[in-house]
């Protein structure tokens, strides 16, 4: 047997996968209008492992209807607060009660290490319990104003959201959306990401069995530019909820104009990890290998770009890429892999360029290559670049995966210009024991999250979103529940009315 039919004989293929993946419209599972579909891929042997329906306008035309229809005729918008809430709190139940077998799903399709597809089928729960307190605990706002008068604010929800998500983290980043969107009593339509589309479809059955009305929750698969355009440019969907590359970002702004939509978008980054020499190097060095290689390196806030104060660079550098070097790279379903296989061969194609690219342009200290035993698959070791200048591609370009690049600097001022240099502004990582130099820091460095001594840790309630290329409006808490709704102002008069009487003087 060779080294791969060995590596071949542990993976894990689960039982009762789908013989095909569907659309879920107005409550039932169908196929395209034109019967067209899609191949998905298992990631670890990049063999074709089901067919998808790939969706077009006709479908989302389909979709959108009954979304509408929910939404003008149906229970789901008039529904109490308390009584959406008590319907996603079920559906965290449910997400719950099978996390082992989402995961298990989850991993296999996009090939995300067991452990951490499980912890996201655990965020996803959360995600739907958050947004279930947060809308009974949404107090109105009203306002006494002189005169007599009163002014109180209405929210209301918008109608069909539009939400298009990508292939990393899928389950859960799609629960960031439909658990906000529906607890505010919009109807949607998914757009899932076509690499990845089958946890998507098990939302259907959890809605179902937590009582949510027929219509509300509608899912297409399919090509970006053929379902997620045609969503994008439907003129009854008032929102888009986008999350995925800066340039597609672009595309769906330029699309969605003319309709004036609603638009939240979650874009690319290329995020910063400033380490400075005071900072506590053994913390510092965890964190930053966590950051970049945690979630296959498929990760938006993946800390890339490390910087490093002078004093402690090569010291830096030489303890890094040993402990990157120690990174366990495997098959996805074995609870001991922490980098598992990327997502799709095109994707592993991109990420192979770029390492590629860094040879040519920087010192390559770990990884660099497929990892023994892994001759087939879209699996690549943890990859070090040291002495990355600052117009390198692979430190001005996202990758998107277990590729980082580490620079020095001499000055506060010049780790700053590097942070700061290049198109994105997503993230940020700070370490140092200096508490001005870490605020003073942090104020100035252009990013929409910043961590100081801390790992990518957030509460729920905190806005969540990027400056500059990653991003145009955040999400995250209120934030989610203003984007999601109308806050129409409403105004009246409580005692005798003080009306201007214009017209009423006597002209003689
Ligand atoms: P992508 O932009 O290729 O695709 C995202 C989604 O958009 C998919 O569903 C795709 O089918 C759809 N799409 C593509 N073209 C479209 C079009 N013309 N009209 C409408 N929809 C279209 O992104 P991806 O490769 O799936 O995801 C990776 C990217 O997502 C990375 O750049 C990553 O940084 C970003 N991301 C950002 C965040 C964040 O919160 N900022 C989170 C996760 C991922």
């Amino acid at each position: 047997m060779t080294d791969t039919q060995t590596a071949l004989a542990t993976r894990h293929v689960p039982e009762g996968l789908p013989s095909r993946i569907q659309h879920y419209i107005d409550g039932e599972f169908v196929d395209s209008a034109d019967g067209d579909t899609f191949d998905v891929l298992d990631p670890v042997t990049n063999e074709t492992y089901v067919q998808a329906a790939a969706g077009k306008k006709a479908d989302i035309d389909r979709a959108v209807a009954a979304a509408r229809r929910a939404f003008t005729e149906g229970p789901w918008p008039r529904m109490l607060p308390r009584e959406r809430s008590r319907v996603l709190h079920r559906i965290a139940d449910i997400v719950e009660s099978r996390d082992a077998r989402l995961a298990e799903l989850e991993s296999f399709d996009s090939g995300l290490p067991i452990t951490q597809a499980l912890g996201q089928a655990r965020r996803a729960a959360e995600n739907f319990r958050f947004f279930a307190d947060l809308i009974v605990a949404q107090a109105d706002d009203a306002y006494k104003v002189p005169g007599r008068q009163m002014n109180y604010v209405n929210r209301k929800p918008i109608g069909v959201a539009g939400l298009i998500t990508p292939w990393n983290t899928p389950f859960m980043l799609e629960s960031w959306k439909l658990g906000p969107a529906l607890a505010t009593g919009n109807t949607v339509v998914l757009k899932p990401a076509e690499f990845t589309p089958l946890s998507a479809s098990l939302w259907a059955g959890i809605f179902e069995e937590a009582g949510l009305p027929k219509g509300v929750f509608n899912l297409v698969n399919g090509l970006g530019e053929d379902a997620g355009d045609a969503l994008v440019k439907h003129p009854d969907v008032p929102l888009i909820s986008f999350t995925g590359e800066s340039r597609t970002g672009q595309i769906i702004f330029g699309n969605a104009a003319p309709f004036l939509k609603g638009l939240s978008m979650e874009l690319g980054g290329k995020s910063p990890a400033v380490v400075f020499a005071d900072a506590d190097l053994d913390a510092a060095i965890d964190a930053t290998i966590f950051g970049v290689f945690s979630l296959n390196g498929e990760r938006c806030t993946a800390g890339s770009r490390i910087l490093v104060e002078r004093p402690i660079y090569d010291e830096f550098v030489k303890r890094y890429a040993a402990q990157a070097d120690r990174v366990v790279v495997g098959y996805p379903h074995d609870p001991k892999t922490e980098v598992g296989a990327l997502v799709h061969p095109e994707h592993y194609d991109k990420v192979v360029s770029y390492i590629e690219i860094g040879k040519s342009e920087a010192r390559l200290v770990a990884g660099g290559d497929r990892p023994d035993g892994f001759e087939t698959g879209n699996f690549v070791r943890p990859t070090v670049f040291a002495d990355v200048a600052p117009d390198a591609r692979i430190f001005q370009e996202e990758i998107f995966g277990p590729v980082v690049a580490i620079t020095p600097f001499d000055t506060d001022e010049e780790a700053l210009e590097l942070a700061n240099g290049v198109r994105y502004g997503l993230a940020a990582y700070v370490w140092t024991n200096d508490l001005k130099r870490a605020h003073n820091f942090s104020q100035a460095i252009e990013a929409g999250m910043v961590w100081l001594n801390s790992n990518n840790v957030r509460d729920l309630r905190t806005p969540f979103g990027g400056v500059k290329a990653s991003g145009l409006g955040h999400e995250g808490g209120y934030r989610s529940i203003d984007f999601y709704t109308d806050q129409q102002a409403v105004h009246i008069t409580l005692g005798p009315a003080h009306n201007p009487t214009f017209g009423k003087a006597d002209p003689h």
